[in-house]
């Protein structure tokens, strides 16, 4: 793969990229950042961890050293993610390009004082890093304008539509709406209408760039499927993986946040480092928690959909899925968490009769299905045919989904598995916490 050197980089970028320790772009980079240069608005469906916050980065403070402001005032460069955690982890990097030039930067998100933001807005930052929600309240506000606004970047642009967030991305577009702005939109799929929608209103004959989108297997990452009874058993088995598994940190998914507390003190009292996140602390203790583990101070993080996104640790080798997500893209990004940056990660899912549709949803979502193994000291007596019942209809699939009314999954004893219709993927959204509320009995 070329160097960095070749992209034709401002000096003080390639600095910023050689201590980071970067040589040679991703694949996704090397695609993205010419064409932005060359000033073309971007759609890009890519993989969890394929290093695409610096596709956009790169380029976008690029334009910024090169070219004369639009506007004093105005922000130059915004760029809008979904949650908090993910907005974060953009602004860290975000920094450490800027911390070499003259350019400005502010975070502008949820949950955090409105009037300090306020006073961050009229200090005039030439670059923003903001949730929609939020940005658009201070617009609306008029704390700040954004005639000047010369690139507007989107990340994750199907989980901002999941949570809500067309008008006040239509909103923050409008403002901004002039014909040399440059706009950018990542997704991690492209087969979601809304994205279109969006993309068709605010991108400019878009150039796309699709290197695997998010159902494509991720080589990094090892996925295995376990079946389950029942609350004891699925308990049982993470503790297995736990002793078992040479683990360096694991992320726990559950659905609700009750259990984000009550795993985090099993594994403690397993003798695990263990943690809990979830949308019920205050950002200040999420903070906390985050940087806990960034740090490795727990070997273990416990967790809702919450911290799906955004987190970028290279020490989690593992993620276990003790129950499924709810949207079946939600799984991607769970498992995402682990095998980053070329690292080898282990995803284990714990599929219980609860999380059989969620099961057939995120095989849809993928178009195949997921592999499934077995403890030979925990064996499960449920394995997906309960969910056969001689009244469950099989629906016929729809266009774009994987053909033929079953499937024969890959269980360790072969047993095939009837598939129900899998219920709608996008249902509009929350922050991501707590996306089931019964707990399993
Ligand atoms: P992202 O997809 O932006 O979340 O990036 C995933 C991980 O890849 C992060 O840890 C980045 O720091 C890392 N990364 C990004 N670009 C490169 C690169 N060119 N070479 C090596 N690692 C990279």
């Amino acid at each position: 793969m070329l160097p960095f050197q070749e992209l034709a980089l401002d000096p003080r970028l390639l600095r910023s990229i050689q201590h980071l320790g970067f040589t040679a772009p991703t694949p996704i980079q090397a695609e993205a950042i010419p064409a932005v240069m060359v000033g073309k608005d971007l759609i890009v469906s890519s993989k969890t961890g394929s290093g695409k916050t610096l596709a956009y980065l790169l380029p976008m403070m690029q334009r910024l050293l090169k070219s004369r402001p639009l506007s004093a005032q105005d922000p130059r460069a915004v760029i809008l993610a979904p949650t908090r955690e993910l907005a974060s982890q953009i602004y860290a990097q975000l920094r450490l390009f800027v911390a070499n030039t003259r350019l400005t930067c502010a975070f502008i998100v949820g949950g955090e004082n409105f009037n300090d933001q306020e006073k961050l807005l009229k200090r005039q930052p030439q670059i923003i890093v903001a949730t929609p929600g939020r940005l658009a309240d201070h617009l609306e506000h008029k704390t700040f304008f954004l005639q000047g606004l010369e690139m507007l970047i989107l990340d994750e642009a199907d989980r901002m539509l999941d949570l809500g967030f067309m008008p006040q991305l239509h909103a923050i577009h409008a403002a901004a709406s002039h014909r040399l702005r440059q706009t950018l939109m990542f997704s991690a799929t492209l087969d979601h209408a809304e994205v279109n929608e969006l993309a068709l209103s605010l991108l400019k004959s878009p150039h796309r760039v699709a290197l695997g989108a998010g159902y494509d297997p991720h080589k990094d990452i090892a996925q295995t499927c376990y079946y389950a009874d029942h609350l004891t058993h699925k308990e049982a088995l993470l503790l297995h993986f736990l002793r078992n598994e040479t683990v360096r940190q694991l992320i726990i998914f559950t659905a609700t946040r009750e259990d984000t507390e009550r795993l985090a003190t099993l594994v403690q009292t397993a003798g695990f480092a263990a943690t809990g996140l979830n949308g019920k602390l205050t950002q200040a203790q999420r903070n906390a928690v985050m940087q806990a583990f960034a740090t490795n101070k727990f070997q273990v993080l416990v967790t809702t959909d919450v911290a799906s996104r955004g987190l970028d640790l290279l020490q989690v080798s593992h993620v276990i899925n003790f129950d499924l997500p709810k949207h079946p893209e939600e799984y991607v990004h769970r498992i995402g968490r682990t095998g980053r940056a070329g690292q080898q990660g282990v995803a284990i899912s714990l599929v219980g009769p609860k999380d059989w549709q969620a099961l057939q949803a995120i095989e849809q979502f993928l178009r195949r299905p997921l592999e499934f193994s077995k403890v030979e000291t925990l064996p499960a007596k449920f394995n997906g045919q309960v969910a056969a019942k001689p009244k469950a209809k099989i629906q016929p699939k729809k266009a774009n989904k994987p053909k033929g009314e079953t499937k024969v999954n890959s269980v360790t004893d072969g047993s095939a598995v009837l598939k129900k219709k899998a219920p709608k993927f996008f249902e509009g959204g929350d922050d991501g916490a707590a996306p089931m509320k019964k707990k399993q009995k």
